[in-house]
């Protein structure tokens, strides 16, 4: 049978597990997918462009496990009363191509987002860091704030959104976490001043350069998670190009992420090497460091083994049969005289 792992059973999950450590979790096991990236059979992922947003599959496997998402990005869906991002996705055994997990993936994009961010900024941001702007306080930015707040020793946040409303929900969604203060920010250029850490997460369809060249400051390390899609970038080109710059998978992010600005032979480094030592990350304390984060279908085969594993340990979600129960697998067209498939005998 299958695990189906819903909303409702994520959020159980949620706070069984405890956030903080759930994201220590996904960061740990991210880290040990990215070290066994040759063992993966890899591709960018497949995006069907519409005028007002994208929906994407992002397939993965490696020998023992296979896993795809089904994710959209919409920026005008906020006013629509539905969320820019929305997401679900399976896994599945390579052997025989059961499927053995169905879940949501909205929620679980927001933590292994976030816990990705946090996995490269203590690869690259300097190991001080403590204050962070974070521009665009949707959906994504409390994951953000708590990822970087727990994994990376963020305290101090400066948020700043075009739309106050999204910064006042951001500041009273993380008023009661100890040890982090989240201010409000009154322009980008306000958040950013003085910041270690500056996180971009947001949504609009368009080649948007939020992050300008006058607010860069020696050292910082930006965390680029908005400019995800062909057309839609919130880093100037000119910030690029002062930085050195980390991808993800790069032939995807060349397509989709900021460095989509800049020629195609523009130096990148995918984070993968850093984390394996055969690259070295930030060179200098000066140094301006870019994580240019598109999101890859590895991050989300990690996110489903995570689930998969938790949500059976923790006994969440239910077991469903999303394919029929073979007691006579050449007799498929026995399902055509029941309502109630015959359970399979153990
Ligand atoms: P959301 O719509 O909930 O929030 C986006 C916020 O950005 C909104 O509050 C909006 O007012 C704000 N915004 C838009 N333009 C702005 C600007 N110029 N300055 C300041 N704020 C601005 O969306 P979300 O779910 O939080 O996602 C945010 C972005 O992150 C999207 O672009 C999404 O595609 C991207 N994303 C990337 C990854 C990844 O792996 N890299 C994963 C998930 C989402």
């Amino acid at each position: 049978m299958t695990r189906f792992v819903d909303v409702s059973a994520m959020a159980q999950l949620v706070q069984r597990v405890g956030l903080a450590p759930l994201l220590a979790q996904m960061a740990n096991a991210l880290r040990e997918d990215f070290l066994r990236w040759d063992e993966f059979d890899k591709s960018a992922r497949v995006a069907s462009h519409s005028d007002l947003g994208v929906i994407e599959l992002m397939p993965v496997s490696d020998a023992q496990r296979y896993a795809f998402k089904y994710v959209n990005g919409h920026p005008g869906n906020t006013a629509l009363g539905l969320y820019t991002v929305m997401a679900f996705g399976v896994l599945a055994e390579v052997g025989t191509g059961r499927p053995l997990l169905l879940s949501e993936l909205t929620l679980t994009t927001a933590l292994r987002t976030a816990a990705t961010s946090a996995m490269a900024a203590r690869a690259l941001a300097r190991p001080a860091s403590r204050r962070m702007a974070l521009i665009g306080n949707g959906a994504q930015s409390e994951f953000q704030a708590l990822a970087f707040h727990h994994l990376v020793g963020i305290t101090e946040i400066r948020a700043f959104d075009v739309e106050l409303s999204a910064t006042a929900k951001l500041q009273r969604n993380l008023a009661n976490v100890p040890g982090l203060t989240v201010t409000r920010a009154t322009s980008v250029a306000e958040a950013v001043r003085g910041a270690d850490v500056v996180t971009t997460v947001t949504a609009d369809k368009a080649r948007a350069t939020i992050i300008t060249p006058e607010m860069i400051e020696p050292g910082m390390h930006i965390n680029g998670v908005g400019g995800d899609c062909p057309g839609k970038t919130e880093l100037h080109p000119e910030v690029l190009r002062s930085a050195r710059v980390f991808v993800e998978y790069e032939p995807q992010t060349r397509v989709e992420g900021d460095i989509q600005q800049l020629p195609a032979d523009f130096p990148v480094v995918e984070l993968w090497r850093v984390l394996a030592g055969t690259a070295p990350g930030r060179q200098s304390a000066e140094q301006v460091t870019v994580f240019d984060s598109v999101g890859f279908a590895l991050e989300d085969y990690t996110a489903l083994r995570l689930v998969h594993r938790l949500a059976t340990e923790l006994d969440l979600g239910e077991d469903v049969d999303l394919v029929p129960p073979a007691t006579d697998p050449k007799d498929l067209f026995r399902f055509t005289r029941t309502a109630t498939p015959l359970r399979r005998v153990a």
